[in-house]
């Protein structure tokens, strides 16, 4: 038994290792890839439930290659969040997607005149560590200026994680982002330690309600209730409500009829290329 032990020891020190250096070429890789800007955004449509107009996209983060074609954020965002990597990606990121958004405006701006629809929106991710560092809202501020992207079209989606330290260094950013005119979300809501006070402590604009959420949508009554109610309280403090990971009609209509009025899914579309996202955009879609 203790030699059992021994050798099961020894496997598991080999895979401790092996993810060790795997972990560190990782990292090595992002660092490239940081420097050369390697990376592509996606960008997955949040439509108006009721009639299927395009109002948004989240810029969602890939990394193309060479070996392991095309990376999910899950393999790469943690490891780049423990690093200190996800603040110059961050800052890629959130440039990225404004200057996307302010092309979308110039596009769609010839054909929406007189009683046209507002602008599309961005919502992109921002991870706590970004929030935290000293230079973000100055960064934030600086896009804005030379994107030209109109401030209240940018969406900033933080984790409560962010809200949960109620420093000072956090309020006060936070009111120099609303003084901006940029709008916050709180991203993931329901998943972490979850509280409504937030939505009167800070200047909170919009809620997305985890995909968890809308998965028991029409198979628990709790669920249900559940939703509703935090849709319900949203619009009471008019905070915009956004549904993730909808699926089906049936998700879609439940939504509709409980007054949530946005939502993004593959029901609508999964994360769109740059390419695909700006034929939507042209064609001044209905999704
Ligand atoms: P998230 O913010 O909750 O983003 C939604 C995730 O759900 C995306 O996964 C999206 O592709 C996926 N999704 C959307 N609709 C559906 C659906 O109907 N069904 C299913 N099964 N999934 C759906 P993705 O792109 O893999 O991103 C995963 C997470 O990585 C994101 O979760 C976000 O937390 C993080 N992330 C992505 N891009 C960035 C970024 O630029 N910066 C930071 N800090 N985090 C990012
Ligand atoms: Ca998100
Ligand atoms: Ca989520
Ligand atoms: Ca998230």
């Amino acid at each position: 038994a203790k030699a059992a032990g021994k050798r099961q020891w020894c496997r598991y020190r080999h895979a401790l290792q092996a993810g060790l250096v795997e972990r560190h070429e990782l990292n090595e890789s992002l660092d490239t890839a940081i420097a050369e800007s390697a990376f592509a955004l996606y960008y997955q449509p949040i439509v108006d439930l009721v009639s299927g107009d395009l109002v948004a996209f989240e810029a969602l983060v890939r990394w193309p290659h060479e070996r392991r074609g095309m990376v999910l954020p899950e393999e790469f965002i943690s490891l780049a969040e423990e690093s200190g990597q996800i603040v110059p990606l961050g800052a890629w990121v959130l440039e990225q997607a404004a200057a996307e958004a302010a092309a979308w405006q110039r596009l769609s701006s010839g054909r929406r005149t007189a009683g046209g629809r507002r602008p599309l929106r961005v919502s992109v991710n921002v991870s706590a560590r970004q929030f935290r560092d000293a230079s973000f809202v100055d960064q934030v501020r600086q896009v804005v200026d030379t994107t030209g992207i109109h401030p209240g079209s940018l969406i900033l989606e933080l984790t409560e994680s962010v809200l949960m330290r109620r420093d000072e260094r956090v309020r006060t950013d936070m009111k120099t982002l609303g003084d901006l005119g940029v709008r916050i979300a709180i991203d993931d809501f329901g998943t972490g330690y979850s509280s409504l006070s937030y939505l009167r402590e800070f200047p909170i604009s919009v809620l997305k309600i985890d995909k968890s959420f809308i998965d028991g949508l029409g198979l628990s009554q709790q669920q249900y209730a559940l939703v509703e109610g935090i849709t319900r309280i949203a619009d009471t403090l008019g905070v915009q409500v956004i549904a993730e990971g909808i699926e089906n009609t049936a998700q879609r209509h439940l939504l509709a009829s409980m007054g949530c009025p946005l939502g993004q899914g593959y029901l609508f579309a999964r994360p769109l290329t740059v390419e695909q996202a700006r034929i939507l955009v042209q064609d001044d879609a209905e999704l």
